[in-house]
């Protein structure tokens, strides 16, 4: 089974809660419409991986998101997580009302940071910059659904296991990955125009 990082310790996620169109200005960049309640998809343990791929004969989207990592139903750690997806098969199987697995829950396609602990969901933010230049950026204030909305959402229907990881949704931006592109997220809490830093990975695209 694959891992991620917390703490120096390695835990094992059973599953990745991912939110759809929880960004209304990405809702809108895709011509959905704002959904009235979340939109819930799952990723399996299989997708999760530590680094970032191409693949070579399909275009990779970029979806940048907060994550969350979730014991005894709380939010215990944040990360970045990068939701990939194969957008033309996406979009295919939307068109048919199919479900969008085989464009989201690939091997490879949930791209996480090493996930440290937070005290409080407020006022996460994140911002994606490639090759330096400055390509998403959210704040949990922006999201049609709260995280603690979201938990509970998921719980009417669903149970979170420890170390199971919600992704809150992607911002607008997103666009391909190209390989030998250098992605550079951060994770920090944003308050009254003041940052402080949690997290700052890099990933360059294989
Ligand atoms: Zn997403």
């Amino acid at each position: 089974m694959n891992t991620i990082s917390f703490q120096n310790q390695a835990p094992t996620p059973s599953k990745i809660i991912c939110v759809g169109r929880n960004y209304a200005n990405h809702a809108k960049e895709l011509n959905n419409d704002i959904p009235s309640e979340p939109v819930i998809f799952l990723k399996p343990n299989s997708a999760i991986s530590q680094e970032l791929h191409t693949q070579p004969n399909e275009e990779i989207h970029f979806e940048t998101e907060i994550a969350l990592l979730i014991r005894q139903g709380h939010v215990v750690g944040a990360g970045i997580g990068m939701d990939l997806t194969k957008r033309t098969i996406q979009t295919q199987l939307k068109a048919k009302g199919l479900p969008w697995e085989k464009s989201k829950a690939f091997d490879g396609s949930a791209v996480f940071t090493p996930f440290v602990p937070i005290q409080s969901i407020d006022n996460l933010a994140l911002s994606l910059h490639i090759n330096n230049e400055l390509r998403q950026q959210g704040h949990v204030n922006e999201m049609l659904f709260s995280p603690s909305a979201i938990i509970q959402d998921i719980q009417k229907f669903m149970s979170l296991n420890d170390n199971d990881i919600i992704m809150t949704g992607t911002p607008a931006g997103v666009g391909k990955v190209i390989q030998g592109d250098v992605f550079e997220v951060a994770l920090y809490l944003s308050q009254d125009g003041e940052n402080t830093a949690l997290i700052s990975h890099q990933w360059i695209a294989q």
